[in-house]
């Protein structure tokens, strides 16, 4: 039988609403057999997720997924199989940390200009520290004042690109970001290539560049993936000699249409990112 990997969720630890072990718990009973977490910019839920996941005989990838910065614009990108405890990650992390804090004040401040005042620590109340602070964070507290009726509409109408509270933050620089996860034992992924937004050849342009600075994977298989777009970055994948990778995004219970690993399959031709091995801790 093929074994279910699922090498891209979030915890409490970031804007996941299950804690790691409440996480693992979910993907052991959805059947994944290999699963990475990968919260925003920090590594602080996978100690609990990887003896979790040791109690329910699941193979564990500790990951994060970074934000970068790349033309102006912000891109993703997930360690898999990092050492968690290494001086690179620990400085990224500290780094990012700072940037989220600093960022969360500034789109409180817009938000307070646009009349919805308190939303700061509102926002904090529900992430697990003030530096793991995210957009999900205020769309959810924006949501629950009433300020929007949804978390979905907070983005659309307030937290998204060009809205009023939007907010460009300088995240450390792409080829940064990968050299670090690569220092500290990862491979670099770069997450769902398809949702920056990118006119094709600026696309192409996003992933030389990221070839150029050692990146080994294309996350080809999302949740969400329409089998256009998986073809589509298939052949990206095989035109620059990355790796593929599969992950669902899950974020928790709220989105009951995401299951972990409940993922189409990688076409076959690709060399799955998890085949190379050294992945799992
Ligand atoms: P941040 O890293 O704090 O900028 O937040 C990015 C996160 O916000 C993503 O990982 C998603 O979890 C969430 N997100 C982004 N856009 C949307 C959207 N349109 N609707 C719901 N959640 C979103
Ligand atoms: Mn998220
Ligand atoms: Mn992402
Ligand atoms: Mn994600």
């Amino acid at each position: 039988m093929e074994r279910v990997h699922d090498l891209h969720t979030h915890s409490s630890a970031s804007d996941g609403t299950q804690t790691p072990a409440e996480l693992v718990e979910a993907a052991a009973a959805a059947g994944v057999h290999c699963l990475a977490l990968t919260d925003h910019d920090t590594v602080a839920g996978l100690e609990e997720a990887r003896q979790a996941a040791r109690a329910h005989g699941l193979d564990f990838v500790p990951g994060a997924e970074f934000s970068a910065s790349w033309a102006r614009g912000t891109v993703h990108v997930l360690g898999l199989g990092l050492d968690p405890d290494h001086g690179r990650i620990r400085t990224a992390t500290r780094r990012l940390a700072g940037l989220r804090r600093a960022r969360a004040e500034r789109i409180a401040l817009k938000l307070e200009r646009a009349g919805m005042p308190g939303m700061l620590s509102a926002a904090q109340a529900l992430a697990s520290g003030e530096e793991r602070i995210g957009r999900s964070h205020f769309a959810r507290a924006l949501a629950a004042a009433g300020h929007v009726r949804s978390p979905a509409e907070a983005f659309r109408r307030l937290l998204g690109r060009g809205r009023p509270a939007a907010v460009a933050s300088e995240w450390p620089p792409l080829d940064e970001i990968v050299d670090g996860i690569r220092a500290a034992g990862g491979v670099a992924v770069l997450a769902h290539p398809l949702r920056y937004r990118l006119t094709r050849s600026k696309l192409l342009r996003l992933l030389e560049d990221f070839r150029a600075a050692q990146g080994g994977a294309l996350e080809v298989v999302t949740g969400r993936a329409t089998p256009g777009e998986i073809r589509s970055l298939a052949g990206h994948a095989r035109r620059f000699g990355l790796s593929a990778s599969a992950g669902s995004d899950y974020h928790g219970a709220g989105t009951p249409w995401l299951v972990p690993g409940r993922l189409a399959p990688l076409p076959p031709d690709l060399r799955p990112v998890w085949e190379a091995g050294g992945l799992t801790a």
